[in-house]
């Protein structure tokens, strides 16, 4: 099944009453566990990954694992970057394939926090990912994430989430009404009063962090409450935690003998989350409702005939490093013909990871200096086109399976053939 794009999944829930889990992932045996979960509660599920944990796992290995991963789920899936440390945090995020950010501003004031968020929600709008904002400060008590969030509680005031929704356009607010990052100690009171007054002045889907330790029966009522994504972790790693303790009690040594259960438990604990918070039994109209989230390839082919291969190289050289850094430009491949007497010797291929990108490129002025100074006065015989990449996998089962040819036709290499999709205004 296809990602789906998080802001339609996060308003899905919103609008039907049930809550979305973000689970933190630390590795494979998470992310596998948590698809599998979601998988067996036929549920929606965002795979949420915390720039705190990035300390223990290699962020840029995993990530191609985890878009693999939500590819092949059979559920909807979203891609998180959960308290990311800064701007730059949430654009490396996106090239790697989350759509989804979160970057944790919510000890600066107000007003920084307010302008801080307004900038990240304008460069991710422009690629198509959803921005979650957070108003207050969730604090943490004890458990494997409370050094990370050192101080008191302070609860987000109606006023305040008021001007915050309004000046920075997020599309989901995480709020802070008593719970606590990492375990909780003695029962948590939670300030409901105050939900209800944010959810009914803000009408925007509201964000719990510190899941670990709430009742059902408070999960619920969060959710009646306009609560539609909730974090959790804390409670997976100590499920996981508690099955390799017990391996070890039962005379498990080894690496793989001490973890073999773990996934197993992860995957039960999330698959419960999911029944409990109603997003189980949901995927089926999350993919009819939401769109899909695919990338776009953006191809160019030129001659550039008066440069000669040295010259060829530091343009393609510039062109990588500039245009790989624009926001929403997941990958720029540059190469050349690999036979002779092709109408094209040269070719970018730049994936997006949005069909928005193909506008916000375009005016990028990174995009907009380098097309303009360098490339096209040396490629003016040129053609450009946005494929948007097809999810063949994701609609095989609605594709009639008598009278498809086996083997596509082939492709036209004429110029007549790329003259189908000649828009040659941008590069
Ligand atoms: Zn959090």
């Amino acid at each position: 099944m296809p990602l789906v794009n998080m802001k339609d999944m996060l308003d899905h829930a919103y609008t039907h009453g049930y809550a979305v889990g973000a689970f933190d992932l630390v590795g494979l045996d998470f992310l596998e566990a948590i698809v599998s979960g979601a998988e067996r509660a036929r549920a929606p599920v965002i795979l949420s990954l915390a720039e705190s944990h990035f300390a223990h796992f290699n962020f840029e290995l995993a990530m191609p694992a985890v878009e693999a991963a939500a590819r092949r789920a059979r559920v909807p899936v979203a891609i998180h970057l959960d308290h990311g440390a800064s701007m730059e945090s949430a654009v490396k995020a996106i090239r790697l394939g989350a759509n989804g950010v979160m970057v944790d501003t919510s000890h600066l004031s107000i007003f920084d926090n307010i302008a801080a968020t307004r900038v990240l929600v304008e460069t991710a709008r422009a690629c198509g990912v959803c921005v979650e904002g957070e108003l207050g400060y969730v604090p943490g008590v004890e458990g494997e994430d409370a050094e990370r969030h050192p101080g008191p509680v302070q609860y987000t005031t109606l006023a305040e989430a008021r001007a915050f929704a309004e000046r920075t356009g997020v599309d989901c607010l995480a709020v802070s009404i008593g719970t606590v990052h990492g375990r909780m100690k003695g029962k948590p009171r939670l300030d409901w009063g105050r939900l209800k007054e944010i959810n009914m002045a803000l009408g925007l889907p509201l964000v719990i962090h510190g899941g670990t330790g709430l009742s059902d029966d408070q999960f619920r009522k969060l959710i009646t409450l306009g609560v539609a994504k909730i974090n959790y972790y804390t409670a997976l790693a100590d499920v996981a935690g508690d099955t390799i303790h017990a391996a070890a009690r039962a005379g498990a040594r080894g690496y793989t003998a001490l973890l073999a259960d773990v996934r197993t438990a992860v995957a039960a604990e999330v698959e419960r989350c999911l029944r409990v918070w109603g997003a189980a039994g949901r995927a089926a109209e999350v993919l009819d409702r939401c769109r899909p989230w695919l990338n776009v390839e953006h191809l160019v082919v030129y001659n550039a005939p008066n440069l000669d291969e040295v010259r060829l190289r530091a343009l393609m050289a510039e062109g990588q490093r500039v245009l790989s850094a624009i926001p929403g430009v997941r990958e720029v491949t540059v190469g050349s013909a690999a036979e002779e007497g092709v109408p094209y010797r040269h070719c970018w291929l730049i994936r997006f990871s949005a069909p928005e990108v193909i506008e916000s490129y375009k005016q990028h002025p990174d995009h907009v200096d380098f097309a303009g100074r360098l490339f096209r006065p040396a490629a003016a015989d040129r053609l450009t086109t946005d494929f948007r990449i097809a999810d063949l996998a994701a609609g095989a089962t609605a594709l009639p399976l008598t009278g498809v040819p086996l083997q596509p036709p082939p492709l036209s290499n004429s110029r007549n053939g790329w003259s189908l999709v000649d828009k040659p205004s941008a590069a």
